[in-house]
């Protein structure tokens, strides 16, 4: 090594000790005299005090700038009491060289990497590298190294085996587009990059492995959203002769030890984590990922204005809709302008319009509505919300689904501005008894509502036959914080059950064999019941730091819009390369 300690780990303990240091010039200050270079490697920061006496060292270190690299060997010296940083864990020492040698000179960065600051994003990626160097920035990547390496050891500990599963494979739905890459020995013929192992960690439970997991890289080519990529990666696991409370109690244990830990001194909202029903989830927050941070909780108050002379309620009720409410403590006089902006919001769910009343003290009410209800409906909500003098009411009608959407959007908007939700917190939940399949109005079938794998509640099996929309799934997701960060269940591990649920989703046999053969030929050869779960790890890294960007806690993340500015991919690539695979690029405009 060209260095024998870091320049972050040094200590007072280290008093009178000889060190060779390697690193970067973090800072320096030329104060005519005297030099002090802060060196900055992988642990922290040192300062060097560099002696105009020590001409050698003296002249390097007035050549060297910021971000060049540097070899210091030298004694480290107690600091005196009026130079002691208590801001810095190294803050009591310093280093006086006997020599320095300049290891690597460096340009001026792009953007200065020892200090907070704003930098546009695009910047920041195309030089990732560098935008690593900042030290908030290299945290979070650190923080990852530790919480997946706690969750391995966390995982092998109770008998889990980590097992790699390729990555060119064939596809494995999980509801999103394949990125498919073409085969330069089968012209014509693709392969997929996996949505997820799925089929492959089924596998490996017929295999009879038991317990297995991975930090599996999962490929989803969806439009990118805040805290959606393509590229992610999820901490899979399946485990054999398991139902859905050895799954939930297991990741369970695992997360209240990683928030304990790794929570940057967050509070953990309530452990065990509560479960949420599906249904009681949609009808109370409008979606299934509810932020349980605050309250805003929806009533349906359509039984109160069903007759009603206010025809946007009473239409909407009678077309097979509902109204449903959200009291907002304290709001009663919110500004015109603020709920007109909400309305917007909710036509973003798409509502026609949201409608408000206002509770005053003393019976007044401040809504554009109110004429339009008789005093016994007024009253009603009013009970029906628990709305006390000075909240604010918002309610929305149209279809349930239209409702849920608008009403979410409204909720998640209001906890935003009103600043509702601890950023302090650490709230997780469970939500389960999901509906195995949902009805697809555009291609006219039944389809999965996470992937075709989960099985179903027994008692419900008859209803597959009479009512699929009404079967329950084992299916199970935790959320965190308003994030999905993991979901999973337990799966049909007979063929024959497989078969029913494909066949719903209009998979005639052929179809079956030939995307499912694998997965359905294995079943048969003695199965295990079997369940498991994926979390992602790069949104749990996102609600550990409290950052509103996933980009955040990935090494080298592609940018919003998909790309990779650091590396420019997507490219073209030369004719030769086109031609060894088969390709031909024709324009479709
Ligand atoms: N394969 C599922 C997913 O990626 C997770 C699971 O069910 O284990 O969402």
């Amino acid at each position: 090594m060209l260095k024998d300690v870091y320049a972050g780990d040094l200590t007072l303990s280290d008093e009178g000790r000889t060190v060779v240091l390697a690193g970067w010039v973090h800072r320096r200050r030329d104060h005519g005299g005297l030099i002090f270079i802060d060196l900055r490697d992988s642990h922290g920061v040192v300062q060097i005090v560099v002696d105009p006496e020590n001409t050698v060292a003296h002249a390097v270190a007035h050549r060297a700038r910021s971000e060049w690299v540097l070899a210091v060997e030298g004694t480290v010296r107690r600091r005196s009491a009026e130079t002691v940083n208590t801001d810095m864990s190294t803050g009591e020492i310093e280093v006086v060289p006997t020599r320095i040698e300049v290891l690597n000179e460096a340009l001026t960065p792009p953007f200065a990497v020892n200090e907070e600051s704003e930098v546009d994003e695009l910047v920041r990626l195309r030089h990732r590298y560098l935008d690593l160097r900042r030290p908030g920035v290299a945290e979070i990547i650190r923080l990852r190294h530790e919480v997946v390496l706690f969750m391995r050891q966390f995982l092998a500990k109770q008998g889990f085996y980590e097992i790699e599963t390729p990555t060119l494979i064939k596809s494995t739905p999980e509801g999103a587009r394949d990125f498919l890459v073409p085969s330069r020995l089968q012209h014509g013929h693709f392969f997929a990059l996996p949505q997820s192992p799925q089929i492959m960690k089924e596998l490996l439970m017929v295999s009879g492995f038991e317990r297995y997991f991975q930090m599996a890289r999962c490929y989803r080519d969806e439009d990118t959203r805040a805290n959606r990529i393509v590229e992610l990666t999820q901490l899979d696991l399946e485990m054999s002769f398991v139902d859905e409370e050895d799954v939930m109690s297991l990741i369970e244990e695992l997360f209240i030890e990683v928030a304990k830990r790794f929570g940057g001194g967050k509070r953990l909202a309530q452990e065990p984590f509560p479960r949420i029903d599906y249904a009681d989830a949609m009808a109370r927050y409008g979606i299934d990922r509810p932020d349980l941070r605050f309250g805003l909780e929806f009533v349906d108050v359509s039984d109160a204005v069903r007759e009603s002379d206010f025809k946007v309620f009473a239409s909407a009720i009678a077309a097979g809709g509902e109204v449903r409410a959200m009291r907002v403590p304290g709001q009663a006089e919110m500004a015109r302008r603020s709920v007109d902006s909400l309305v917007e919001v909710a036509r973003g769910g798409g509502a026609k319009g949201l409608a408000n009343i206002g509770f005053l003290a003393g019976e007044e009410l401040r809504s554009p509505i109110a004429k339009f209800l008789s005093t016994e409906e007024i009253a009603q909500l009013r009970t029906l919300t628990s709305a006390d003098d000075g909240d604010m009411i918002f309610l929305s009608a149209d279809q349930p689904a239209v409702v849920s959407a608008s009403l979410a959007l409204v909720r998640e908007e209001l906890a935003t501005r009103l600043e509702l939700a601890d950023p302090d917190v650490l709230s997780f939940a469970w939500v389960t008894g999901f509906p195995l399949l949902e009805w697809s109005n555009e291609e006219q079938r039944w389809d999965s509502l996470h992937n075709p794998f989960s099985g179903f509640v027994e008692e419900d099996a008859p209803l597959l036959e009479t009512d699929p929309g009404s079967v329950r799934a084992k299916q199970y997701d935790l959320t965190l914080n308003g994030t999905e960060i993991a979901g999973g269940s337990v799966r049909l591990h007979r063929r024959a059950e497989q078969e029913q649920v494909l066949r719903l989703m209009n998979y005639t046999d052929d179809e079956m064999q030939e995307r499912f053969g694998v997965l359905l030929d294995a079943l048969e050869y003695g199965a295990p019941p079997m369940g498991g779960i994926a979390a992602g790890i790069d949104r749990v890294l996102m609600e550990l730091v409290g950052s509103p960007n996933i980009r955040d806690v990935i090494a080298f993340p592609k940018a919003s819009s998909g790309s990779d500015p650091l590396m420019g991919s997507p490219q073209p690539v030369g004719q030769d390369q086109l031609d060894e695979l088969g390709l031909r690029i024709v324009s479709l405009e």
